[in-house]
């Protein structure tokens, strides 16, 4: 997919608390490339890499978080883990120059599935500003 088709698919996503692909990737009724796994969090390779290193990370309990503009005090502990897999997961893919990390919320933040996700993006130079 290019980078207008993840534009559209935003676009043409409505914002909502439904299921997502990814509780069915999370109960593996659907495969996916699995780099990391605990009882709270998975981290697996995105299906349309946007660099050679392309990794998302969710919460396996959703619990109300769509998407970060709803995070609740509640949510402060998994905000941080997700983020603390993130480094481990960029060590364990040897991203030791950098990476960059994204959350994209909503329409306008390009957001395509409301399952709140961290992205890890590597192994290429990055851009500033992002697009
Ligand atoms: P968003 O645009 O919502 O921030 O990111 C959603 C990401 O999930 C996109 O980068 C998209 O490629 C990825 N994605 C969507 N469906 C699947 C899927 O079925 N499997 C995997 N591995 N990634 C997916």
């Amino acid at each position: 997919a290019t980078s207008s088709d993840e534009k559209a698919a935003a676009l043409s996503t409505t914002p909502s608390d439904s299921p997502t692909i990814f509780d069915k990737i999370i109960s593996k009724e659907i495969p996916s490339n699995i780099v990391y796994e605990d009882e709270k969090a998975l981290a697996f390779r995105d299906i349309s890499p946007q660099a050679p290193t392309h990794i998302i990370i969710i919460p396996k309990v959703k619990d109300g978080l769509t998407r970060l503009s709803n995070a609740e005090e509640r949510h402060v502990e998994i905000l941080g883990h997700l983020l603390y897999i993130a480094k481990l997961v960029a060590k364990q893919e040897s991203l030791d120059n950098g990476f960059r990390i994204v959350i994209n919320d909503g329409p306008l933040g390009c957001q395509s599935v409301y399952h709140l996700h961290v992205h890890l993006l590597g192994g290429r130079q990055m851009n500033w500003p992002p697009g």
